[in-house]
């Protein structure tokens, strides 16, 4: 299995004190999207979950489209499917021949893949890794793709579909929160690549309610995250959408966090179209259970992740702290990044408010910010590029500044 140094250091995070209490919290690191046999990936589910397990992640969403992997589902092995025989062989040889389960019909011999029940208890350990139950619930209106993940379910939700683009989303992330209601779970819902195939814009981010995260950063390379063939990237579809709802009150007003996430097909390869270890998310929570997890997230306690691990964020009345886990012979540059109130509107570009080279890197709010985020970019590259060039990233979710009287 890949072995890389710069993971190593993720075992090293401290236990980090916080909140008045001095509950003891830490980061878990999880990636919230992956496909498996169950939809169009191309591996078994314990193939990829065994994966993320040997990289040193906390936690795992198999976010197959419109299904959760209960039931019985038999997957026949061809030569030239997506199921070959030298993958069952390869299973036998990681997970051991009586864990196979094969059958032969008169037309074909299939392969039952393996429940999310089954994978649990195969795979989780206490504080050690967990599985979080998801789907990602796969809709369109007419061109565009409507794609939200949802974390932590008790069973699968239909696509709702809508009349326009904004209804179609507002009806899934609405479905998707009345799951977490009715059965008294935290559920939460994240926008998936705005900009595959020019599907969403700023309004789309803008207008949603009651529920506040999309992917900043999606590993999967159809997703035009540097916005070439749509309006803009990713990051300025966050200011502009950021600026709509804080500002003019858009959506529910309410703040827009950013995740990055594999959205990994190709389990089988280190540079295809969707590999896993590209993107992820550090949540700090008190326990690795799925709703401290999602708990932790819609307090805004996490940041996205392509391979720069941050030690610890603060964030004052009057400063932001981020301090960084350097390695040695990497520079890391900090740019602190939001809209003043007096900005002209029709401002397309983020604003690079300051950017520094120190760790821990620190922003004194002037008060005139509307809200500030921040981006650590390394110069080492990385190792499963999105793109060709990519450099070792993090992104810290932005945060409202208080207006000084
Ligand atoms: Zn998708
Ligand atoms: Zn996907």
């Amino acid at each position: 299995m890949m072995k890389r140094t710069h993971l190593a250091a993720l075992l090293l995070v401290p236990i980090l004190k916080c909140g008045a209490g001095g509950d003891e919290s830490r980061w878990y690191r999880g990636n919230t999207h992956t496909h498996t046999l169950w939809s169009d990936g191309d591996a078994p589910p314990e193939h990829a979950v065994k994966w993320y397990v040997d990289n040193d992640y906390d936690f795992l969403v198999l976010s197959d489209h419109n299904v959760m992997q209960q039931g019985e589902r038999w997957f026949e092995i061809t030569p030239d499917g997506r199921l070959t025989p030298a993958k069952t062989a390869a299973l036998e040889t990681d997970f051991g021949a009586e864990w196979v389960e094969t059958r032969t019909t008169e037309d074909a011999t299939e392969m039952r893949l393996r429940t999310l029940a089954e994978l649990k208890s195969r795979f989780e350990k206490n504080d050690d890794f967990l599985l979080i139950p998801g789907e990602e619930v796969t809709d369109r209106y007419r061109l565009a793709e409507v794609h939200i993940n949802a974390v932590n379910l008790e069973h699968s939700i239909e696509p709702q579909h809508g009349d326009s683009v904004e209804e179609t989303i507002q009806n899934n992330l609405d479905a998707i929160r009345a799951h977490g209601v009715e059965n008294d779970r935290s559920v939460l819902a994240h926008l998936n690549h705005p900009n595959f195939r020019g599907s969403l814009g700023v309004e789309n981010l803008a207008n949603m309610k009651g529920e506040r995260f999309f992917e900043v950063y999606n590993g999967h390379r159809s997703v035009d995250n540097e916005g070439a063939k749509a309006k803009h990237s990713t990051e300025v579809l966050w200011d502009l959408a950021l600026t709509r709802r804080l500002r003019d009150g858009a959506g529910d007003g309410e703040i827009l966090f950013g995740l990055a996430t594999d959205d990994a097909h190709d389990h089988y390869e280190v540079d295809a179209v969707s590999v896993p270890g590209r993107g992820w998310i550090m949540v700090r929570s008190k326990s690795l259970e799925a709703d401290a997890i999602v708990d932790a997230m819609k307090r805004g306690d996490f940041y996205a992740s392509s391979g720069v691990t941050l030690e610890d964020i603060v964030v004052t009345d009057d400063t932001m702290t981020v301090s960084i886990m350097t390695e040695p012979d990497v520079t890391y540059t900090t740019e602190f990044i939001g809209i003043m109130r007096g900005d002209d509107p029709d401002t397309t570009q983020p604003r690079v408010l300051a950017s520094t080279t120190a760790n821990p890197a620190v922003h004194r709010f002037s008060g005139d910010e509307l809200y500030v985020r921040a981006r650590v970019i390394s110069d080492r590259p990385h190792p499963r590029p999105y793109a060709k060039g990519d450099f070792e990233q993090a992104w810290v979710q932005p945060t409202v500044v208080q207006e000084r009287p």
